[in-house]
């Protein structure tokens, strides 16, 4: 397993809670729309056993071409040993990076594509707009919608409905509104799902999704080929 270490080289403030870290690409590391790394702290391999305090999955929220590999968190006053670390950390200071994979690409099959996501959840899906701006290919059109209830919305500058670009961005700041949209969206049998936010986020969602018609094979979530079924089999009369 290959660790990169590499320097903070920008802190973006996104919203009161949210901060994004741009880190310098070392040599070699690469990654595609939809990506999660291993993001670790100083220290996190100093013992016999990696110090899973000192270890987070996050997704990279740039894409190769903008040359900083962005992390975006949100970090609230009462957090996790991890988050006080980070919060305290400055540009120059080093992290490190490993295992880093996309279960999430954007899929060019000529299909409407819908990405719900939950507050922090729309890092994942940032590279997948950025990577449909610059080539559209075999995607008919993408429609974003975000809930979060805090109303900070984030990448404002890019979740941003552009008619010219069949791009709809939508943000919302309550579940009610939220579900009734998740509702409408699926009137479209045809389209692909990405669904970003916690696991209970996850379950609703598809729980929605499914009830309208829509198949597991057209949900796409950010977890590993094994947890999949563990989401999208479940049997809806239990
Ligand atoms: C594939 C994948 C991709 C991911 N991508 C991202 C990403 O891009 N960005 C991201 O932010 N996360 C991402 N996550 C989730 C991330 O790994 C963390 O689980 C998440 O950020 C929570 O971090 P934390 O455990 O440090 O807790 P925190 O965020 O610090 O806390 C979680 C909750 O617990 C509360 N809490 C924590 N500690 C205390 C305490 N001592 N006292 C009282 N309350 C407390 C907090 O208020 C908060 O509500 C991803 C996860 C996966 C699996």
């Amino acid at each position: 397993m290959q660790i990169y270490w590499t320097k903070i080289n920008k802190i973006i403030e996104e919203t009161p809670e949210i901060k994004t870290y741009l880190l310098d690409c070392p040599g070699g590391f690469t990654w595609e729309e939809g990506a999660h790394t291993h993001f670790a702290l100083k220290g996190f391999n100093a013992g016999d056993k990696p110090n899973r305090s000192l270890i987070r999955h996050m997704s990279i929220s740039t894409l190769p071409y903008e040359n900083s590999i962005g992390i975006t968190t949100r970090i609230r006053e009462q957090c996790s040993e991890f988050k006080a670390i980070l919060r305290n950390l400055e540009v120059g200071n080093e992290v490190a990076l490993f295992k880093t994979h996309s279960n999430v690409p954007l899929k060019r099959e000529g299909k409407n594509v819908y990405l719900l996501s939950s507050g922090v959840g729309l890092a994942t899906l940032r590279p997948l707009v950025l990577d449909y701006f610059e080539r559209a290919d075999n995607v008919n059109q993408i429609h974003s919608l975000n809930i979060d209830s805090s109303q900070n919305f984030l990448f404002t500058n890019i979740f941003e409905s552009a008619p010219d670009k069949k791009f709809t961005s939508q943000f919302v700041d309550n579940r009610k509104d939220y579900y009734e949209e998740v509702k409408s969206l699926a009137a479209d049998k045809d389209g692909l799902f990405y669904v970003v936010g916690s696991d209970e986020f996850l379950v609703q969602n598809i729980e929605i999704l499914r009830e309208q018609g829509i198949r597991p094979e057209q949900i796409m979530l950010d977890k590993h080929e094994r947890q999949l079924p563990e989401f999208l089999s479940f049997d809806l009369s239990i």
